[in-house]
């Protein structure tokens, strides 16, 4: 049988692509049973709207990445720089990507102002966390990509077992 396709953030796949030239693999037996069940499909938004690694740290000021998506917040880098157009570039890219492959489901890095499912950070630089997604998730969900993070991917397993 054909394994599901399922985007993963790259850096959550040990990929050095984060905002710190690091990258954040998941625990070895859970990157074995995902690639046992689902086809991972890396991808990078930030990276793929065109900004370097490493980058300045980045947070959504003014609102969720819905609100990005919309125009009426943008992502601003701690050195100020306005980064909301590679941040949607990359975000159409992932969507593009799941459309593609016929992906309904993605494993994002949690907190981050592109792959973040629940919460992510203030706006301030102040390690203060708000509810919302990032822009790559808020794209997704718009179109009824079902996004988890890292701490979900027992409930992730969990409909996988349920599809087989
Ligand atoms: S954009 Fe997503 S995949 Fe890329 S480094 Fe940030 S959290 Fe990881």
């Amino acid at each position: 049988m054909n394994k599901p396709p399922l985007l993963v953030s790259a850096c959550l796949l040990g990929q050095p692509v984060r905002y710190d030239g690091h990258g954040k693999a998941l625990p070895a037996p859970e990157l074995f049973e995902l690639s046992r069940r689902y086809q991972l499909l890396s991808i990078c938004p930030e990276c793929q709207g065109g900004l370097p690694t490493p980058r300045p740290a980045a947070e959504i000021s003014g609102g969720d990445g819905g609100d990005v998506l919309d125009g009426r917040a943008r992502v601003i880098t701690q050195t100020g720089q306005d980064v909301s157009c590679a941040f949607i570039d990359g975000a159409r890219q992932a969507l593009d990507s799941a459309i593609h492959h016929g992906c309904r489901q993605a494993l994002l890095k949690a907190k981050s102002p592109s792959c973040g499912n629940r919460q992510i950070y203030s706006g301030h630089f102040d390690q203060q966390l708000q509810q919302g997604s990032g822009v790559t998730t808020a794209l997704l969900q718009r179109h009824g990509i079902h996004v988890f993070n890292e701490n979900e991917v027992d409930r992730l397993l969990l409909t996988a077992k349920q599809q087989a």
